[in-house]
């Protein structure tokens, strides 16, 4: 492509082009951005390249060399990437009279290149720095053979099609405003109603599984991130501090401490043990707005958090029991298959290495107990302790890290929090950290594209709508929604004076997993025909009947 690149722009400037997981891209420094034409051109050229099968072939130049000949043709980014490299030697790739600065391996000629596809055309900053000029970037794919290929695409256009921004704004579920701030989520009543339900039944498994569910404030003394580490260890993703009063205070990025403050506000002893906290606590952490990503990655969210104080020799038996409970959690929202990985300490950490060892060994038996299968991420721990993180798989076999479990022997040191023990004296207690879904606004988003905006009945923010052919048939509609709504069915009637075919399309639109539609049969019969949202035409039924249905399915959550 780079070569096409030059022969079609010889104006161009080369900067980098690296392969990615599922293709690569090349950022040129050209006055003008790529337009889909260009695209077209660029790929024409590329096709000829490739039909010339001409071979690549590797040079290996001293560092000297390679400079003088980029700075020769004007390549002023190689010449800054070549000042960087610390090798005395360096290799570049010649093809038809086209040279390019590369590690390698390549192929051995153009004509190896069998199915490719440029994608998109993004301004992209060189080297990521918004204070630096702005590049014109290609995106590409390339696979061995043309089904592999095409399987790709249709995968990316999967992918387009279940994006949950665009999904958001047809089900008006969320939205982002410039006025609010980016990065800040605005829940619009479809998207609150699905999470209200999220959050009934994540209390309600929490307080079956024997935690505690508590509030907490979204600010707090600067004096308390001091004390916990935060202002040490986790500044830069912080917001800058307020004054109240002549006392410095600070949105809080973590719920931690809180936790730790209502643990400290009464003796504790071994009988209560294991203490279990939880809290759908709001935190805020800075971001740059350029990584921001709609639900994704955002600068206010609400953890499912808790907080687990328990003896050193109860540890391995929590975990086993939060794994079991992540599992739960996961499954009813479909996702049954991820991957796990074992975090390790850290070099920026605080923490004996006996302590860290107790605790990397604790998660790592609980591993081994569940049979779960796992990776070891070396270095990526928190800074009070060892992690083991879970890593989900949407409908699409994407991974997206949302399940965490931390053990902290700090914390408690730190604020000297203490227990009563069997033997009549004082202990330290551990801390274990955990969530589940991780942040619900990232949550969300995943389930989103996970059921491409299809929400089982039990999350669908409109369950049923009762639809009219004429209006005579309202008050039948009115008498039905209304028997649905004191069953705790979310149920929406359409009497408009529009053609019933219409009126079908807006729900189906809107996804709703069962339209009622009402004519003259029904009314005589008193029975309820109901359409699925995929098409399919079920009953007739009596109204008891079909309420019957749709609780047991809400209720079983399919
Ligand atoms: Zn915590």
């Amino acid at each position: 492509m780079a070569h096409a690149v030059r022969e079609l722009f010889p104006e161009a400037k080369f900067a980098i082009g690296p392969a990615t997981d599922d293709g690569f891209y090349y950022d040129f420094d050209i006055d003008r951005p790529f337009t889909p034409e260009d695209l077209e051109k660029i790929d024409k050229k590329m096709t000829e390249i490739i039909r010339s099968n001409t071979p690549f072939v590797r040079k290996v130049l001293s560092k000297k060399e390679a400079v003088e000949i980029f700075r020769k043709t004007g390549e002023i980014y190689k010449v800054e990437l070549l000042s960087e490299i610390a090798d005395e030697e360096v290799s570049v790739y010649e093809e038809g009279g086209f040279v390019d600065l590369c590690r390698g391996p390549h192929l051995p000629s153009t004509g190896a290149v069998k199915a490719f596809k440029l994608l998109s055309i993004a301004g992209a900053y060189w080297r990521g720095d918004e204070k630096n000029k702005m590049l014109q970037r290609i995106y590409g794919t390339s696979f061995s053979n043309e089904k592999d290929l095409k399987e790709h695409l249709n995968f990316l256009e999967e992918v387009k099609k279940r994006d949950h921004r665009k999904l958001g704004k047809e089900l008006d579920l969320f939205s982002i405003s410039d006025d609010i701030g980016p990065g800040l989520i605005l829940w619009h009543p479809n998207g609150a109603i699905i999470r209200k339900t999220i959050e009934d039944f994540w209390r309600q498994e929490h307080l079956n599984a024997d935690y505690k569910i508590l509030y907490s404030p979204h600010i707090a003394k600067l004096n308390l991130w001091q004390k916990s580490g935060h202002w040490d260890f986790y500044r830069e993703n912080m917001y800058s501090p307020m004054e109240i009063e002549g006392i410095d205070y600070e949105l809080k990025p973590m719920n931690c401490p809180f936790h730790i403050s209502i643990y400290k506000s009464s003796l504790r002893s071994y009988r209560e043990f294991p203490i279990r906290y939880a809290e759908l606590g709001t935190v805020y952490r800075y971001e740059r707005s350029g990584v921001l990503h709609g639900l994704l990655r955002v600068r206010g969210f609400t953890q499912d958090d808790a907080h687990i104080f328990c003896r050193e020799d109860q540890i391995e038996d929590e975990i086993l029991k939060i794994l079991d409970f992540t599992i739960f959690i996961l499954k009813t929202f479909g996702f049954d298959s991820y991957d796990v990985y074992l975090s390790t300490r850290p070099e920026k950490h605080v923490g004996t290495p006996e302590n860290w060892e107790i605790s990397t060994n604790a998660l790592r038996q609980a591993l081994e107990k569940k049979g779960l299968a796992y990776q070891i991420d070396p270095g990526e721990g928190v800074f009070y302790g060892p992690k083991i993180d879970i890593k989900i798989k949407d409908s699409l076999n994407r991974s997206w890290q949302c399940s965490t479990i931390q053990v902290d022997f700090n914390n408690p040191e730190r604020f000297d929090i203490n227990y009563r023990g069997s033997d009549g004296k004082d202990h330290r207690p551990i801390m274990i950290h955990r969530a589940l879904m991780g942040s619900l606004e990232r949550f969300f988003g995943v389930l989103i594209e996970h059921y491409a905006g299809i929400f089982p009945l039990w999350l669908a923010p409109v369950q049923i709508a009762v639809l009219t052919i004429a209006e005579r048939h309202s008050d039948y509609a009115l008498e039905i929604a209304g028997r649905l709504k004191t069953e705790g069915v979310r149920a929406e009637t359409k009497l408009e004076n529009e053609k019933v075919g219409y009126k079908i399309r807006e729900a189906t639109i809107k996804k709703v997993p069962y339209l009622i539609i009402i004519g003259d049969k029904e009314l005589a019969e008193r029975k309820l025909t109901v359409r699925k949202r995929d098409g399919e035409n079920i009953g007739p039924f009596a109204i008891d009947e079909f309420i019957g249905l749709i609780k047991e399915e809400t209720e079983n959550r399919r």
